[in-house]
């Protein structure tokens, strides 16, 4: 596990953001002349064009409106990555519930769209998500693994129909792959559709092939359960569905604040 991140001060967090958003060697956005750092007054001052910039205060990058400190937003990244619960962000980054809440949501909105495609062997199985006896209707995810390679796809959706269970296996799974799945009956026709398909029996304990199947859910419920004590929006599951599957197809995003900034804080 990644430590907290610690710069020296908090200039040294500044100054990374200022790299990040204007690139390594801080040009001016319109001259491309070196900007000067003016961290007093927490700017950066192109003497050509006469003009401030602020990391935060640029729309070119999904900062802009930032009122944390950077090193906040560092902090809170951290948590995020490292699955934190809001209580421990509340506390380690010094904000609000709310404001935790907000970055949370705007870290996963910024995870970069991956669409993966499982192929050799590939389990799938569907899980409900939201509690039994809450006003939220409860929500169904079909997921599927590439075991060996902890490759994941899921989707949010409506029904365990055969339809949406195929068209499911047809976006994320390669054809002639071998589908290994419970004994649900949608699943029964895959071969027609140009897969090889192997069903076990889960309620008679026969867990074979899909043990990874399980340990999906194991880990994605404990994170909502910390998160929203099971009681899940479904905006929040969609989004969730996305940072999960970047947390199996893309673990470079989660290895530090520094690695996710890079890759979604494109210099202009
Ligand atoms: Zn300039």
């Amino acid at each position: 596990m990644s430590k907290l991140p610690k710069f020296s001060s908090n200039k040294k967090y500044w100054m990374h953001l200022n790299r990040l958003v204007f690139g390594e060697s801080c040009q001016c956005p319109s001259c491309s002349r070196v900007l000067q750092e003016r961290y007093v007054g927490k700017y950066l001052w192109c003497p050509v064009c006469r003009k401030k910039y602020r990391a935060t205060a640029w729309r070119g990058s999904w900062l802009y409106g930032m009122k944390l400190r950077p090193k906040q937003l560092f902090v809170l990244l951290w948590c995020w990555q490292q699955k934190k619960g809001p209580e421990v962000a509340t506390l380690l980054a010094e904000v609000s519930y709310t404001t935790v809440a907000r970055w949370y949501e705007r870290f996963r909105s910024r995870v970069p769209d991956a669409v993966p495609l499982l192929s050799q062997l590939v389990q799938i199985d569907e899980s409900y998500f939201g509690k039994l006896r809450s006003k939220q209707p409860q929500r169904i995810v079909v997921g599927a693994i590439e075991p060996h390679t902890r490759k994941l796809a899921l989707r949010v959706t409506d029904s365990r129909s055969q339809e949406a269970l195929e068209q499911f296996v047809q976006d994320y799974v390669r054809q002639g792959s071998l589908v290994v799945s419970d004994k649900w009956w949608a699943y029964e026709e895959l071969p027609l559709l140009g897969y090889a398909h192997e069903s076990h029996n889960h309620s008679k304990g026969d867990y074979a092939n899909t043990n990874q199947g399980e340990s999906i859910w194991s880990v994605s419920k404990r994170h909502t359960r910390r998160l929203y004590g099971g009681r899940i929006l479904t905006r929040h599951l969609e989004a969730l569905c996305q940072e999960w599957m970047a947390r199996h197809n893309q673990p470079q995003l989660f290895e530090s604040p520094m690695t996710f900034l890079q890759a979604t804080l494109v210099p202009c």
